[in-house]
C-alpha cells in the first residue's frame, strides 16, 4: 500500500480527532490513547481490496466527472457557435434593410384605404350578383322549362294550348288532365319545404315516364300539373289517368329516412271546338273539384 493512498484516511482521522476533542472538553490522556488505539485498529483492518475499491470508485467518479464536464463543454461550445451564427444572421438581416422609424398614422390611413377599397369591391360584386340573378330569372321566365321539375312551364302551356285551340276540329280528340297533389300543404308542414320540392320533382318524373311521346306535361303552378293526352278516346284517358293515380299512390318517396306517401287527384276533360285555353282548363278544374270533394286520390271528368 503506497503512503499517498493512506493520505485521505489520515486526513479523515485528523478531522475525527478534532471533533472528538471539541465534543469532550475534560478529556484525559487515557481517553485520547483509547481513541487513537481504536483508530489504529480501524486502519489496520482496512484491507488492500477495500483500498483499491475505494480508489477505483474514486477513479470512476473522476472519470464520470471528466466525461460530464467534457460533454458540457462540447455542448456549450456548439450552443455558443449556434448563437453566434444566429446573431450574425440577425445583424446581417438588420443591416440589409434600412428601416425608417415606424409612422403609425401613415400605416393606419393605408390600412383604411385598403379596407375602403375592399368594401367597394364587395358592393360591386353584390351588384353584379343581383344583376345576374335578375337575368337568370328573366331567362327562366322566357324559357319553356320549369327550373325545379325541368318539365314545361306555364308559359309553354299557354303557347301550346293557344295553338291547340286554334286547330281544334271534330276529328281531333285530345284530353286535358289537371293534376293536383293531395294535402301538399300538410306534407310541406310535416317534412319541410325541401321534401315538398322533392315530391314535385318525383311526380313530374312519374308523369314524364308514364306518358307517350306525343303527350305533353306542364307544371301549371304550385303543386298542380297539366297533361295533354293527344289523339285518344275517352276510355284510354280513364285508363291512363287510373294508371297515374296508382303509380303515385303505390310508391313512397324516401326522404331523410321518412317514407312519404303521396296521392294525387285528377280532373279530366275533352277538347271541344270553340274552346279557348281558359275554357278548356276551367272545365278540367271543375272535374278536379269533384275529385277533391269526393275523397281525393281519384279521377273525375267534366263533359263537354
Ligand atoms: P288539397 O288536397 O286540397 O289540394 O290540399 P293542398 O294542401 O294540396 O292544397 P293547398 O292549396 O292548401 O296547398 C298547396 C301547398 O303547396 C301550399 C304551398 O306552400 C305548396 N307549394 C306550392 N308551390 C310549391 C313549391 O314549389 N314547393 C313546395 N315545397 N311547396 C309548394
Ligand atoms: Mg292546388
Ligand atoms: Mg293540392
Amino acid at each position: 500500500m503506497a503512503i499517498n493512498e493512506l493520505k485521505p484516511l489520515l486526513d479523515e482521522l485528523c478531522l475525527n480527532i478534532n471533533g472528538f476533542l471539541n465534543e469532550n472538553g475534560d478529556i484525559t490522556k487515557e481517553h485520547l490513547a483509547e481513541f487513537l488505539k481504536n483508530s489504529a485498529k480501524l486502519i489496520s483492518d482496512i484491507s488492500d481490496n477495500d483500498l483499491s475499491s475505494y480508489n477505483s470508485d474514486k477513479n470512476l467518479l473522476a472519470d464520470n466527472y471528466r466525461n460530464i464536464a467534457k460533454d458540457c463543454l462540447t455542448s456549450y461550445e456548439q450552443t455558443s457557435n449556434q448563437i453566434s451564427k444566429l446573431s450574425k444572421k440577425h445583424k446581417e438581416a438588420i443591416d440589409a434593410c434600412d428601416i425608417e422609424p415606424i409612422d403609425l398614422p401613415k400605416i393606419t390611413s393605408k390600412f383604411n384605404e385598403i379596407q375602403d377599397h375592399m368594401i367597394d369591391e364587395v358592393a360591386k360584386a353584390n351588384f353584379i350578383i343581383s344583376e345576374l340573378s335578375t337575368q337568370i330569372k328573366d331567362l327562366e321566365e322566357k324559357s319553356n322549362l320549369d327550373p325545379l321539375t325541368k318539365i314545361y312551364n306555364r308559359g309553354a302551356l299557354n303557347t301550346y294550348l293557344n295553338e291547340m285551340c286554334e286547330n281544334a276540329n271534330e276529328k281531333y280528340e285530345a284530353h286535358l288532365l289537371i293534376i293536383d297533389i293531395d294535402d301538399f300543404k300538410q306534407i310541406n308542414d310535416e317534412f319541410g319545404h325541401i321534401a315538398g320540392d322533392k315530391i314535385l320533382i318525383y311526380i313530374a318524373k312519374i308523369l314524364k315516364k308514364t306518358l307517350r311521346d306525343g303527350d305533353k306535361v306542364f307544371r301549371f303552378g304550385g303543386e298542380e300539373f297539366i297533361v295533354i293526352l293527344n289523339r285518344i278516346k275517352d276510355a284510354q284517358c280513364m285508363t291512363i289517368s287510373n294508371r297515374l293515380l296508382r303509380l303515385v299512390s303505390d310508391n313512397k318517396l324516401i326522404y331523410k329516412g321518412n317514407n312519404i306517401g303521396v296521392t294525387i287527384s285528377i280532373g279530366a276533360t275533352k277538347l271541344k271546338v270553340g274552346d279557348t285555353p281558359d275554357s278548356f282548363i276551367t272545365r278540367a278544374d271543375k272535374a278536379l273539384y269533384k275529385s277533391k270533394h269526393s275523397g281525393k286520390n281519384k279521377i273525375s271528368t267534366e263533359p263537354i
